[in-house]
């Protein structure tokens, strides 16, 4: 059973019809409806050992625990309004709680986000009688929630076929940072490491374009799997398949001096990019290059919707298919 099969048999259930409940589990956030607006409500844990290493930047983490809620409700098109943390520390540490809190708190005030409630607890020491004891896993979660007019309500199941499909920004430069902690890249020049390490540590959430593309988009997720593993899930949702054009698919510099298999299995598989996916009528191609100019952000179209028996494909310039032998981040895999 994989994370999604999980949730799919244990955790999705019918949505009472008439409810406040519009979009449940299954997308980047709730939908939850009240009039005419409607709220986006979305949930991450961070993980000590599992989404970050110990002793990492604590200010880099609080930003990173609050961006990658953002991020889902960029993905929604909602405007962040309020969020709620909940933390289990190993112990109070002064410093380290106001780097943390400083490094939330700028991207919270950077996006009038407000801290409206929470839960703080101790992480209990684990250890046997033979062993010393040692911290329990340091564990934060946020819930972060957002607005948008009912009208503009996007989720992932509206891509059709013949939409464009786009990605803003670049990606794979996270899942590049993390090979070279891990020594799996060989000799990567210390810029480069440095472009990597700033993607992984200090994701840049698509909010300002998320709002953009609200009527524009007909369907968004975005990228925290890797590209292939998130578009999948697009793909269900809509019941669609998809063309990629490898050549598209933006890359930073960076990633682009990496040898040709790393580039690819970091930017098609890698996760942790934060961009958003998302497609798009083609008649709307002007009016989608707008808003990444609005918004300050890049927006590629790397390929196009499908019929759902044409599956996912990804092609080189050629024309050639581009063999995909990884798969996208499963907490429950293997
Ligand atoms: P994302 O990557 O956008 O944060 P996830 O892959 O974590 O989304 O989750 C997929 C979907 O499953 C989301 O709609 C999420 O709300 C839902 N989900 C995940 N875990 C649970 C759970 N334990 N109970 C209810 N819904 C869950
Ligand atoms: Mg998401």
């Amino acid at each position: 059973m994989n994370e999604f099969e999980l949730i799919d048999r244990f955790f999705t259930r019918a949505v009472p019809a008439g409810g406040i409940v519009r979009q449940g589990v299954g997308d980047d956030c709730a939908l939850l409806d009240c009039g005419e607006r409607l709220l986006a409500v979305t949930t991450d844990l961070l993980l000590e050992g599992r989404h970050f290493q110990p002793g990492v930047d604590p200010e880099a983490l609080g930003h990173k625990a609050l961006a990658v809620n953002l991020s889902d409700l960029a993905a929604a098109g909602a405007a962040p309004r309020a969020f709620q943390l909940a933390l289990a520390l190993p112990r109070a540490d002064e410093a380290w709680l106001q780097a943390f809190c400083h490094g939330m708190f700028a991207l919270a005030d950077a996006h009038g986000c407000v801290l409206a409630g929470g839960d703080t607890t101790r992480v209990p020491q684990l250890g046997s009688a033979q062993s010393a004891p040692v911290d329990g896993p340091l564990t934060i979660c946020i819930t972060a929630i957002g607005d948008l007019p009912r009208e503009a309500a996007r989720t992932r199941g509206g891509a059709r076929i013949g939409d464009d499909l786009w990605v803003s920004g670049t990606l794979g430069d996270a899942r590049a940072a993390l090979d070279c902690r891990q020594g799996d890249l060989g000799r990567v020049p210390t810029k480069h490491v440095a472009t990597f390490a700033t993607r992984m540590d200090w994701p840049q959430p698509r909010v300002a374009l998320g709002v953009a593309l609200r009527g524009l988009a007909t369907a968004a997720i975005d990228v925290s799997d890797g590209l292939l593993g998130d578009l999948a899930h697009v793909l269900k949702r809509s019941r669609v398949g998809a063309i990629i054009e490898w050549d598209e698919v933006p890359r930073s510099e960076a990633l682009r001096s990496l040898p040709l298999q790393d580039q690819q299995r970091c930017a098609l598989a890698g996760g942790d990019d934060y961009e958003l996916l998302f497609t798009a009528a083609a008649s709307r191609r002007a009016e989608i290059e707008a808003a990444g100019a609005a918004t300050s952000v890049a927006v590629a179209r790397i390929g196009r919707i499908v019929d759902a028996g044409d599956g996912l494909r990804i092609r080189d310039a050629p024309g050639a298919e581009v063999p995909v032998p990884w798969h996208a981040f499963d907490h429950f895999a293997g």
